[in-house]
């Protein structure tokens, strides 16, 4: 952490290590320094990981959404998935 007077202007990314200006870390109220603990590069590669991939099917020239389930392994349609804790996020595993 560099501190230009009480301003943080370079910190430490907390997944790839490296101390970067603070402007490569997304504004974050309750974070330290008011910025998340890592940096916008992996906080971008984190989010692409994290979603699990959706397929997309047609059936009937209607397009349907699946989305494979971590428990079974089965592919299923969006509805067969609880709400996560955020809305717009399914639990990656179905109700079956
Ligand atoms: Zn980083
Ligand atoms: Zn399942």
């Amino acid at each position: 952490m560099v501190y230009l007077g009480k301003e943080i202007i370079f910190k430490q990314c907390n997944k790839c290590k490296i101390i970067k200006d603070i402007n490569e870390f997304h504004r974050y109220k309750r974070g330290y320094g008011n910025t998340k603990p890592a940096c916008k590069e992996c906080e971008n590669n984190t989010k692409v990981r994290r979603d699990t991939p959706l397929e997309l099917v047609e059936i009937n020239n209607v397009v349907i959404e699946l989305k494979k389930c971590s428990s079974c392994s089965e592919s299923k349609i969006l509805e067969k998935f609880r709400e996560g804790g955020r809305p717009g996020n399914k639990i990656s595993v179905c109700l079956d």
